[in-house]
C-alpha cells in the first residue's frame, strides 16, 4: 500500500488511531474529524504591472470548545485546503496539549510572496481580512504569522480589521510589532519553547548538550532561532543546516548567526564559506544528537525513517513525520519531540501577547520566557507520562491530552 501523504488524511489517521487507544466510540470521532467551519474566499487585485490577479484564500475554524479558536496565516505557492484544514487541527491538539485557553484555527492563501512588492502584500493582506472580518475576532478566532507572513503583515490585517470594527482591537491578531501591542519574546518564542523541551528530553536520555550535536532542517524564523539558542544556551554543536535551496555541512561547526547574515544577504545558507554543500534529504540522515526539523511537512516518510540516524528529533515544523516513520522511529527507540508539543511555543506566547492586549501591560523578555518554560516543561512532562502509560510513542501520548481536554470542554458544554 502506498504511504498517506495527503495532510488532512494523515491528520485524520493520527486522530483515529489515538480515538482507538484512548477507547472512545467511532462518533467521537466522526465529531472531530472535520472542522466546525471551513471557507474559501477569493482575492482579486492589482498587481504593480497592471495586471489583474485572483489569489484563493482560505480559513479552517477547527474547534472552539476551549475558547477563541486561534492560529496562523501560511502565504505559500504549495498552501492547499487539506493543508489548512490539517494545520486546524494540529492548532487544536496544540493548544490544548499546552493547555491555554483557545482552540485551533488556521489560514493560508494560495501565493508566492518572495515574488511580490510590498506593496502587494499589503494589499492581499488588507483584502483577506475584509474577506474575513464577520468569522474573526478578539473572542473568536485570532489568526497570527506562519510560513512566508510577518509582524508587517500582521500589522497591515490588524489596522484593516480596526478599520472595519471603528474601534481598537489589538487582540484580534498576534505576532504583531511590538509598538502596536505585540509581546516581547514572540518572534523567538517558537525556537525558544522547543528549545525549552529538548532540554528536558536531553535529561531524559542522559544526553549532555554541551557538544552534543544538532542538525537544522530549514533556516526561516524557528530554525535559525532554534539553532542560535542550541548553542548560546546550551552549546551545542551545529554541524548541518539548509533552506529550501540547500543544505551545509561542518562536522567542526557552523555558528549560526554568520549563517543567518549570510542568508540575510544572499537569500540561502548555501555557498557559506568553510562549509561542504548537502542536499535536504542527506542531512535529514546525518547521524547527530539532535534534528530539528523547521521546515515544512512530510520531510521524515516511510522512505527515510529507517535511515534517520539521531537520539532525539525535535519537531519545530508542524507536520514533518507520517504516521508511518513514527512507528518505525518508536521502534527504532528515537526519542520524538511530537510538533503539536515542540512548536507550541509560538501559540503560547500569542496567547500571552493577547493577555497583555486585553490589560494594556507589558510583561518584560524575562518574564515571558519564565512563564513560557513553566508552560512547556509541564506539557512535556505530562506527554511522556501518558507515552508511558499508554505504552506508545509520543504523540500519541500528545493526542491523549489534548483529546481528553478537547472532550471535557465538549461534553461541559452539552455538545457530545
Ligand atoms: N503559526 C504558529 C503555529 O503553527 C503560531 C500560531 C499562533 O500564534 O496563533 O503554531
Amino acid at each position: 500500500m502506498s504511504e498517506i501523504l495527503d495532510p488532512f488524511k494523515i491528520s485524520q489517521k493520527q486522530l483515529s488511531d489515538a480515538c482507538k487507544l484512548a477507547n472512545y466510540d467511532s462518533e467521537i470521532y466522526t465529531a472531530l474529524s472535520e472542522p466546525e467551519r471551513f471557507v474559501e474566499i477569493k482575492l482579486t487585485m492589482k498587481m504593480d504591472d497592471g495586471s489583474l490577479k485572483t489569489f484563493k484564500g482560505f480559513r479552517s475554524q477547527y474547534n472552539s470548545a476551549r475558547g477563541p479558536m486561534k492560529g496562523g496565516i501560511r502565504w505559500h505557492p504549495e498552501e492547499s485546503a487539506s493543508l489548512v484544514k490539517a494545520l486546524s487541527a494540529w492548532m487544536t491538539w496544540k493548544t490544548a496539549c499546552v493547555d491555554i485557553p483557545l482552540g485551533g484555527a488556521k489560514g493560508g492563501i494560495i501565493c508566492n510572496p518572495k515574488e511580490m512588492s510590498n506593496r502587494e502584500i499589503e494589499t492581499l493582506a488588507r483584502s483577506y481580512i475584509r474577506q474575513l472580518a464577520d468569522i474573526i475576532g478578539p473572542t473568536i478566532d485570532v489568526p497570527a504569522p506562519d510560513v512566508y507572513t510577518n509582524p508587517q503583515i500582521m500589522a497591515w490585517m490588524m489596522d484593516e480589521y480596526e478599520k472595519i470594527v471603528r474601534h481598537h482591537a489589538p487582540s484580534v491578531i498576534t505576532g504583531k510589532p511590538l509598538p502596536l501591542g505585540g509581546s516581547a519574546g514572540r518572534s523567538i518564542a517558537t525556537a525558544k519553547g522547543g528549545v525549552f523541551t529538548v532540554r528536558e528530553a536531553a535529561k531524559d536520555i542522559g544526553l549532555d548538550l554541551n557538544g552534543a550535536t544538532a542538525v537544522v532542517q530549514g533556516y526561516g524564523n524557528a530554525g535559525s532561532w532554534a539553532a542560535k539558542l542550541l548553542k548560546d544556551d546550551y552549546n551545542c554543536k551545529i554541524i548541518a543546516v539548509s533552506d529550501s535551496r540547500g543544505g551545509i555541512y561542518d562536522r567542526d561547526g557552523i555558528d549560526p548567526h554568520v549563517a543567518a547574515e549570510f542568508k540575510e544577504k544572499t537569500r540561502t545558507v548555501v555557498g557559506l564559506k568553510g562549509t561542504k554543500e548537502i542536499s535536504n534529504e542527506e542531512l535529514l540522515e546525518l547521524e547527530c544528537d539532535i534534528l530539528v526539523p523547521a521546515a515544512l511537512e512530510n520531510v521524515i516518510t516511510r522512505k527515510n525513517a529507517n535511515n534517520i540516524n539521531t537520539k532525539i528529533i525535535a519537531e519545530l515544523a508542524n507536520g514533518p513525520t507520517t504516521p508511518d516513520a513514527d512507528q518505525t522511529l518508536f521502534e527504532k527507540g528515537v526519542l520524538i519531540i511530537p510538533d503539536f508539543l515542540c512548536n507550541a511555543g509560538g501559540v503560547t506566547v500569542s496567547y500571552f501577547e493577547m493577555v497583555q492586549g486585553y490589560y494594556r501591560y507589558f510583561w518584560t523578555e524575562k518574564e515571558v520566557f519564565e512563564a513560557l518554560d513553566r508552560v512547556m516543561t509541564r506539557a512535556y512532562r505530562s506527554t511522556i507520562e501518558q507515552s508511558q502509560k499508554f505504552d506508545t510513542h509520543n504523540r500519541m501520548g500528545a493526542y491523549m491530552i489534548s483529546l481528553e481536554r478537547v472532550l471535557t470542554a465538549m461534553r461541559l458544554r452539552g455538545w457530545i
